[in-house]
């Protein structure tokens, strides 16, 4: 019987040999099929031995072509948390449930901040087939960069400055898994029982946990801080993990790059911080074909004082929103995009984008400059209203809320 990884090999070689010269010069250095042919024999000899190493080395599978074109983009995962938080469990299931494959550290029992061999830790439950294995963080991300359109994982990534150089590359999204440290201490208590090892008291893991997140230097919870993605994995059994993990789809795309809708709708968000309104914050972005006209937030006019300075008798009186609106000497942030546009800039196919649905006053003016679209992002006391004069108007209104960031809970009520 031929053992299993031999007959990937043949096969992958068989398949992939008479496109050999053209393929190499696309992705590898400069190299002779002989060599290939060589380095390929060397790893069949080498998984015929029973001390066949844990992974398959990096420059083995270095040679080997992109054979995946069912992904749009590459990804890579990087996964960070705490002992026990559950990270080697997701990087788990993406290997087996969405083509992920494992990319690791050799030295990765480094850095440990104590030496107690029960916090080592050995993924073994990956497949060799769906992990690689690199002698550098760099040379781990110089791979990556290779192999466009395939899904990689990794969980070892410990140290600030390597972080820094991944978080540049587009391909890259951080995400952090986090549970309650009682729990963490449950699930390494049972995997030190599964070991025979004897587990520590809570005191200790605590202790250990501290240091783990928040010794100087080592700490990991700078690296924790800058996720993009942050899970909450309080989930009990793995079954409710990857029912959670199935719904919330790591590998969606637009985690890494956002579309238009969420683009113009962030960038309204952040033209809202600007606002010095003291009733609500409200920001604009006028666009066409893509391309950002103007921008407005709500506030006093100019050469007035400011609304949080005094400059609003209306919005500083403290009534409900939406009362008094006539005596507001604040303009809103869509007026004030419409005025720095102006009219003969706003044209067919010009599309709002408002992170607040446009009030009543700002609706007939949007009607009248002959804005296209209305997008918005949360509801605002008269929706209905605006809607029905929109409508009248023959300007198309819809909602758009960018995704959520933050804190998930991975539940089995959906992960969301
Ligand atoms: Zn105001
Ligand atoms: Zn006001
Ligand atoms: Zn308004």
């Amino acid at each position: 019987m031929v053992p299993r990884p031999h007959l990937i090999f043949l096969v992958c070689w068989f398949w992939w040999a008479p496109g050999l010269p053209t393929r190499t010069s696309r992705s590898c250095p400069p190299t002779t099929s002989k060599s290939l042919y060589y380095l390929t024999c060397t790893i069949l000899l080498c998984t015929c031995q029973p001390s066949f190493p844990r992974a398959v080395p990096s420059e083995c599978w270095a040679i080997l072509p992109a054979t995946s074109t069912q992904y749009g983009r590459i990804m890579l995962l990087g996964l960070c948390g705490g002992i026990c938080s559950g990270k080697n469990a997701v990087a788990e299931y993406l290997t087996q449930y969405q083509n992920f494959r494992l990319l690791e550290l050799k030295n990765s029992d480094f850095p440990h901040v104590d030496g107690d061999p029960r916090l080592r830790y050995k993924n073994d439950t990956v497949p060799r087939a769906s992990r690689l294995e690199f002698e550098t963080a760099e040379s781990l991300l110089d791979f990556a960069t290779k192999r466009w359109q395939e899904h990689w994982v990794t969980t070892h990534i410990w140290d600030a400055t390597i972080l820094d150089r991944f978080l540049q590359r587009p391909f890259f999204l951080l995400v952090s898994v986090d549970a309650p440290v009682s729990l963490r201490w449950k699930r390494f208590v049972a995997r030190c029982q599964r070991r025979q090892l004897e587990p520590p008291r809570l005191e200790e893991f605590v202790l250990w946990n501290d240091k783990q997140l928040y010794e100087k230097d080592v700490g990991r919870a700078v690296l924790t801080d800058r996720a993009q993605l942050r899970l909450f994995n309080s989930s009990s059994s793995l079954d409710e993990l990857h029912t959670a993990l199935r719904a919330l789809n790591l590998a969606d795309e637009q985690r890494l790059r956002p579309n238009w809708d969420q683009y113009f709708m962030e960038l309204a968000s952040l033209a809202a911080q600007r606002s010095n309104c003291m009733k609500r914050r409200v920001g604009c972005v006028l666009v066409r074909e893509h391309r950002v006209i103007s921008t407005g937030y709500n506030g006093t006019p100019r050469h007035l004082k400011n609304c949080n300075e005094g400059g609003c008798p209306r919005c500083n009186s403290g009534e409900g929103g939406g009362l008094g609106l006539s005596t507001c000497l604040c303009l809103h942030a869509e007026e004030n995009a419409l005025l720095e546009a102006g009219r003969e800039r706003i044209r067919e196919g010009v599309i709002l984008y408002c992170d607040t649905c446009p009030c009543l006053t700002c609706t007939v003016k949007i009607a009248q400059v002959g804005i296209s679209e209305v997008v918005y992002s949360q509801g605002y006391n008269m929706d209905k209203d605006s809607a029905a004069i929109l409508e009248a108007a023959g300007i198309r209104l819809r909602q758009f809320s960018p995704p959520r960031n933050g804190l998930i809970y991975l539940e089995e009520s959906g992960g969301t």
